[in-house]
């Protein structure tokens, strides 16, 4: 195969993979990519595998049960202005998924006062909230009490 072709077809299959996966989260369904060679997840998905570089993955779902391990309250340099607007609560942290990947996101109704409740509890239970933004549909967080 030539070069040129190998990078069309790799820039396809990458656009590819963006637009399945956000059109997922507009369906609910939170998509990533197992590695065929070690069986790692990559989420959000990736055509290689980052934990072997195996060049090969292939589609699967993630069941969205997560837990949040630790989480930061936004300041001013790092607040997502579009939850700001709507008045929502909220906070920033690592959520790891019972498959396995780990991701900074963002999760909801978490208030100043339930920050500290939550902080003495970690790690604990969350759940997936597809969050419609207006132009697209992200995958955002809740407690799962
Ligand atoms: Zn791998």
């Amino acid at each position: 195969m030539s070069t040129e072709r190998m990078k069309a077809e790799e820039f396809w299959n990458r656009e590819h993979i963006v637009e399945k996966f956000w059109k997922g989260l507009a369906d609910g369904v939170i998509y990533a990519r197992k590695c065929k060679e070690c069986g790692a997840i990559e989420f959000p998905p990736h055509i290689a595998c980052n934990t072997c570089g195996y060049h090969e993955t292939e589609w699967t779902t993630l069941s969205g049960k997560a837990t949040l391990k630790s989480f930061v309250r936004t300041g001013i340099l790092n607040a997502r202005l579009e939850l700001e607007d709507r008045g929502l609560k909220y906070v920033c942290g690592e959520v790891q998924f019972e498959e396995g990947p780990a991701i900074n996101a963002v999760i909801l109704g978490i208030s100043k006062k339930k920050a500290k409740e939550v902080r003495e509890k970690l790690p604990v239970a969350v759940r997936p909230v597809f969050f419609d933004m207006g132009r697209y549909t992200t995958l955002f967080f809740e407690l799962d009490e």
